[in-house]
Order: C-alpha cells, then sequence, then structure tokens
C-alpha cells in the first residue's frame, strides 16, 4: 500500500466508498462522479501506478479486472445492451489517480470515437 494513493486508501476501507465486490485481488466500488448510470471503477489492491508500468506478471492480475468487470456488468443487466471497459493511461488520456483502475460504464449508449 501507497500511503499517499487515493485508490490504496479505499482498498483499505480507510474512506466511505459503495462497494460493489471485493476479494483478496481486486476491489470494485461506484465512480464518485458517476459519468452513465453504472459507472464502477475496478482496481488490483497491489498497487500500480498506470498501464505503461504493468509489469508481464501482472498479466492475470489485468485479467481478473476485465472478468470482474464482466460479472458486474452481468449481475446489473448489462450484457444484452453492451457496456464500455476503459483504462486511461498518462496525462493525455485523462489519468487522474495513478493506481490502476478499470472504468465500467453502462446504461446509456456510448459515442466512437470517444472524447
Ligand atoms: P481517471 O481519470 O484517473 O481515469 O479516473 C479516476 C476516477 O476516479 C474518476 O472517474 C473520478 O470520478 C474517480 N474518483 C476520484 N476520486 C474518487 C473518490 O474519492 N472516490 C471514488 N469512489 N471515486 C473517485
Ligand atoms: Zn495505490
Amino acid at each position: 500500500m501507497e500511503s499517499e494513493c487515493l485508490f490504496c486508501k479505499i482498498a483499505a476501507g480507510q474512506i466511505p466508498t459503495e462497494v460493489v465486490y471485493e476479494d483478496d485481488d481486486v476491489i470494485a466500488f461506484k465512480d464518485i462522479r458517476p459519468q452513465a448510470p453504472v459507472h464502477v471503477l475496478v482496481i488490483p489492491r497491489k498497487h500500480i501506478p498506470a498501464i505503461a508500468e504493468l509489469a508481464d506478471e501482472d498479466a492475470s492480475l489485468v485479467g481478473e479486472l476485465v472478468v470482474t468487470a464482466r460479472k458486474i456488468a452481468a449481475a446489473k443487466g448489462l450484457t444484452a445492451d453492451g457496456y464500455r471497459l476503459v483504462f486511461n493511461n498518462g496525462p493525455g488520456a485523462g489519468q487522474d489517480v495513478y493506481h490502476v483502475h478499470l472504468h465500467l460504464l453502462g446504461g446509456r449508449r456510448f459515442t466512437w470515437p470517444p472524447g
């Protein structure tokens, strides 16, 4: 745990958060500023600042993030209409929190290309 990292604090239960799912490796919680009717962040408990800093051995952990998002999307009834999964990496992509997180967005239609 990085003591100054917001998402490490959330994973440690130190900040009030609406947790959607958690296990030994990952935790999922509602985004505080939702951009869609469903907006959940899925994060590893392990502190990894950004996708750019992933190690090869993190591959299965990232797979767990995606599979967890798929399960949450299914539980929320999003499978038929579809949903969007997003990793923002670095300043140009709008990454604000430097602890890897997968955005699960659903419940409305999304445009492409993204903004
Ligand atoms: P990024 O822009 O880094 O990809 O996304 C960071 C996300 O974290 C944003 O969607 C933002 O609303 C969310 N966020 C920032 N601070 C908090 C917080 O304290 N609690 C929760 N639940 N979400 C947060
Ligand atoms: Zn962290």
